[in-house]
């Protein structure tokens, strides 16, 4: 049996790893830790990383007939026992340096550019929009990859098309497709996805295929449909427990200060915990 450290690590982020297993394959690892206002906090989320990985295997299946994808296994005897569960063994791919984010509501950074341009990304879009409203038709944001700690920085689809006209299409065409396809499945489950960000490589034959995680809580905003209305800010289906704590007096933290958030109280834990799941089941439809 094969232990994490007999392998490289060759990247880390806030909440994942990943390893070089040989030539081909990787090892992408979800923690446990969870993300919030920028910052790591210091307490985990039992179970977040199995959820979430559980969730992308579930994505990538139902989305096999839009785009191939770089899943090999979840359950291979090169996934040591320390992070099976939390870890997929995936195909190495030939990252393209895009964020290819598909939205269908309007809010965070697009929100921010539609006040200032009238537009999304250089999608241009009717007046009168608010907060959280719907848009007609989802639309296509990309953005450049930034490094770790800073932000993506929202391009226009000219821009990324001065890479390549073809292959810029082709993404956007995926990625609208995967929106959609998302969308409509989390619809039946009660859940709107709000917008998702997907990142796709190219595999030995050229081919562009989906990589890293997918439509999980982390690279996607989802929000509980039975409390939607445009006009504010909507609850996050899985971290508003820890944004509500971690902004109420109760917390002690000041968003605008420096200082890292303190841990979290284990019944925020337990709370967040269950929300994890829900989503996994209600979207997926199976038990975790
Ligand atoms: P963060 O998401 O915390 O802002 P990040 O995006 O740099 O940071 P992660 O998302 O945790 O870090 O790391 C995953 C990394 O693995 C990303 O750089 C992603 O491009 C890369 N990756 C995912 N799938 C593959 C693959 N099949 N082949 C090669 N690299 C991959
Ligand atoms: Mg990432």
């Amino acid at each position: 049996m094969p232990a994490l450290t007999d392998y490289a690590q060759i990247a880390a982020g806030k909440v994942r790893e990943l390893y070089r297993v040989d030539d081909e394959l990787l090892l992408l690892v979800a923690s446990d830790r969870i993300s919030a206002y920028d910052w790591v906090l210091p307490t985990a989320i039992p179970d977040k990383g199995a959820v979430l990985t559980a969730m992308s295997v579930f994505w990538f299946e139902a989305l096999g007939d839009i785009v191939p994808n770089h899943l090999v296994s979840d359950d291979d005897a090169r996934i040591p026992a320390e992070v099976r569960g939390r870890a997929l063994l995936v195909r190495s791919l030939d990252m393209i340096q895009y964020e290819c984010v598909a939205r269908g509501y309007l809010t965070g950074s697009g929100l921010v550019d539609y006040k200032n341009t009238g537009a999304v990304c250089g999608v241009r879009l009717p007046s009168g929009l608010v907060e959280a409203s719907k848009l007609d038709e989802p639309i296509f944001t990309p953005a450049t990859k930034a490094p770790l700690g800073e932000h993506d920085e929202n391009i226009t689809f000219e821009q990324m098309a001065a890479d390549g006209a073809e292959e810029a299409a082709e993404l956007r065409e995926l990625t609208l497709a995967v929106y959609r396809r998302g969308a409509e499945i989390a619809e039946k489950a009660g859940v709107i996805l709000a917008d998702t960000k997907l990142e796709f490589g190219r595999d030995a034959n050229g081919r562009i295929v989906l990589g890293d995680e997918v439509l999980t809580p982390d690279s996607s905003r989802y929000w509980p449909a039975e409390s939607y209305q445009a006009g504010h800010v909507q609850p996050s289906y899985d971290k508003q427990y820890v944004r509500d704590w971690l902004t109420s007096p109760a917390s002690g933290w000041d968003r605008k200060s420096d200082t890292p958030p303190p841990p979290l109280p284990a019944e925020v834990v337990e709370q967040t915990r269950a929300k994890y799941v829900e989503a996994y089941e209600r979207v997926t439809g199976k038990r975790f």
